[in-house]
C-alpha cells in the first residue's frame, strides 16, 4: 500500500496530472453570453476576467477615449454608497478588481476568494445592471482618464504631437502611415448621450465573454445561466473596419528626443505581410531568431550595443517587426551598417537551419512553464479568444512545431523585400557638439572683440 502511494507521488497520479492548458469547458447561454471555466491548480482561489468587445480601434480619432471613459464610469457607485461603498463591498468579499481599455476590447479583471465567487459575480452583475451616474461622475471620469493620459492635454503637447516628437519609433511610423491618430482624442467634449449610447449598444451579453479560471463551484453553471443569463442581448452592430496603410513615409528620419545626451537608439522597423497561413507562430520565431542575430552581430561582435532588441506591434491591421539598439551618439552610423549587413546577408543566404532550430526548440519548451496559475492562465485566454472554438484553444506548441525552415525563410524574405524604415532617435545636442558650440561662440566674441580693438586702434 504504501508502495503503491509512493508510486503514485512519483508518477504524478490524481490532481497533479498535467493540466491541458488549451481544453476548457466553453459554452454559449441562450443570451449570447460566451462563458469559458477551467479548473485550475490553485483551488481557493479564483481569476475572472469579462471582456466586452468593444476598445479604442472602434473609434474614429476624435472619439477614441470613449470606452475608456465608460470603463471608469462603470465604477461609479450602484447606490447611494457611491464609488467608496463600491470598493468596500468588493473588499469585503476578499477581492480585487480592475478594468482595463485596450484598442480591440474592455475587460473587467477579477482575483478573488473561491468561497466566494458567486457573490463577487454577483456585485460584477451589478456593477454592468445597475451603475447609475451623471454630469459630475462624467467629468471626474474626464478628469481621470486626462491624468492617466499623462496630464491635461495641453496646447504645447498637442504640438509636440503633431510635430512628431511625443511618440515613440514605432508609434511616430505608425502615424506616417495611416495606422494611429496623430493625437490623442480630446475628452472634454464628451457627452453623457455619447456615453449611455456605447453602453447600450455595446455592453451587451452577445458581445462579452465570460472567463472563469480556479477552484470553480459546483454550481456555477447552473448559477450562471441564472444570473448573467438574464442580462440583455441586442442586434450585433458592425465593429469599425481597422485602419490600414494610406500613407507613404520616408524611409529615413531623425527624431529629437529631448535637449542634450550622448545616447541614441536606432530602430529598423517592417510592415509585416500577411501569411496565408501560421502567420503570428511564423513571426514570433523570426523575431526571436533576429533578437539572437542583433545580440551576436551587436554586441558580441561588434560591441555597439549592451542590449539590441527585436519586438512586434500591431497598429490598425498592420503589424510592425522591429530590430532596435541603444546605442552611443556617435556610433548610429557604424550600427546601422552593421544592421543594414544583417538584414542583407539573411535576405541572401536565409536563416541558419542549426539556429533556427535551437530557437524554436526553446519557444516550443517555454510553451510549458509560461502562463502557470490561475491568473496568468485567465490572461492567456483573455489574449488568445481569436484562436478559440468547440471547447478548445489553439496550441501554441503544436502550431510552432508546424513551422518549418522553408515557412520561415519565405516569411524572412518577404518581410526584408521591402527597405523598411529606419528612425533614429536622439537628443538635439551631444556633449561634444554642445562643447563646439561654446568654443565657436567664445572664438566668436574673441574675433569680434579684436575687430573692435583693431578699429579703435586704427
Ligand atoms: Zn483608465
Amino acid at each position: 500500500m504504501r508502495f503503491l502511494l509512493l508510486v503514485c507521488l512519483l508518477l504524478g497520479c490524481g490532481s497533479s496530472v498535467a493540466l491541458d492548458r488549451s481544453r476548457v469547458e466553453g459554452y454559449l447561454l441562450p443570451n449570447g453570453l460566451q462563458v469559458l471555466l477551467k479548473p485550475g491548480y490553485e483551488r481557493d482561489h479564483v481569476s475572472i476576467r469579462l471582456v466586452v468587445g468593444i476598445g479604442f480601434d472602434d473609434f474614429p480619432c476624435d472619439q477614441q477615449e470613449l470606452p475608456h471613459l465608460l470603463e471608469h464610469l462603470l465604477f461609479s457607485g450602484i447606490d447611494d454608497s457611491g464609488e467608496g461603498g463600491l470598493e468596500e463591498r468588493m473588499q469585503a468579499l476578499g477581492g480585487e478588481w480592475n478594468a482595463y481599455t485596450s484598442s480591440a476590447d474592455t475587460t473587467f479583471v477579477i482575483e478573488a476568494p473561491a468561497r466566494n465567487q458567486r457573490k463577487v459575480l454577483d456585485l460584477l452583475l451589478a456593477v454592468l445592471n445597475d451603475t447609475q451616474f451623471d454630469q459630475d461622475d462624467l467629468d471626474n471620469a474626464k478628469r481621470i482618464v486626462e491624468r492617466e493620459d499623462g496630464g491635461h492635454y495641453t496646447r504645447l503637447q498637442r504640438w509636440l504631437d503633431r510635430q512628431d516628437l511625443g511618440h515613440g519609433a514605432s508609434d511616430q511610423l505608425a502615424v506616417e502611415l495611416g495606422l494611429k491618430c496623430a493625437e490623442r482624442s480630446p475628452v472634454q467634449d464628451m457627452t453623457l448621450a455619447q456615453v449611455n449610447a456605447l453602453r447600450e449598444h455595446w455592453y451587451a451579453s452577445n458581445n462579452m465573454t465570460l472567463i472563469i479560471v480556479g477552484g470553480l463551484d459546483k454550481l456555477l453553471p447552473a448559477y450562471l445561466e441564472r444570473s448573467y443569463g438574464e442580462l440583455e442581448p441586442v442586434a450585433p452592430g458592425e465593429r469599425r473596419v481597422l485602419d490600414g496603410v494610406s500613407h507613404e513615409a520616408e524611409h529615413q528620419r531623425v527624431l529629437t528626443r529631448g535637449w542634450l545626451g550622448n545616447s541614441a537608439r536606432l530602430h529598423w522597423l517592417f510592415l509585416e505581410p500577411v501569411l496565408d497561413d501560421k502567420h503570428e507562430q511564423t513571426y514570433d520565431l523570426l523575431q526571436r531568431y533576429l533578437d539572437w542575430a542583433l545580440y551576436r552581430e551587436l554586441r558580441l561582435k561588434e560591441g555597439l550595443s549592451y542590449g539590441p532588441w527585436s519586438g512586434r506591434e500591431s497598429f490598425g491591421d498592420s503589424g510592425l517587426l522591429s530590430l532596435n539598439a541603444d546605442l552611443d551618439r556617435n556610433r548610429v552610423e557604424d550600427a546601422q551598417q552593421a544592421m543594414g549587413a544583417l538584414i542583407e546577408r539573411l535576405r541572401k543566404d536565409g536563416l541558419e537551419p542549426v539556429a533556427f532550430e535551437r530557437i524554436r526548440q526553446a519557444a516550443i519548451d517555454r510553451e510549458a512553464w509560461t502562463s502557470q496559475g490561475n491568473s496568468a492562465l485567465a490572461d492567456y485566454y483573455w489574449g488568445a479568444l481569436n484562436s478559440y472554438a468547440d471547447g478548445r484553444f489553439d496550441d501554441p506548441a503544436r502550431r510552432l512545431r508546424q513551422v518549418s525552415l522553408e515557412d520561415a525563410n519565405q516569411a524572412l524574405r518577404q518581410l526584408f523585400a521591402e527597405p523598411g524604415y529606419v528612425r533614429v532617435e536622439r537628443p538635439l545636442l551631444g556633449y561634444d557638439e554642445l562643447v563646439g558650440l561654446i568654443a565657436l561662440g567664445v572664438g566668436v566674441l574673441l574675433a569680434l572683440g579684436l575687430a573692435w580693438k583693431r578699429r579703435r586702434g586704427s
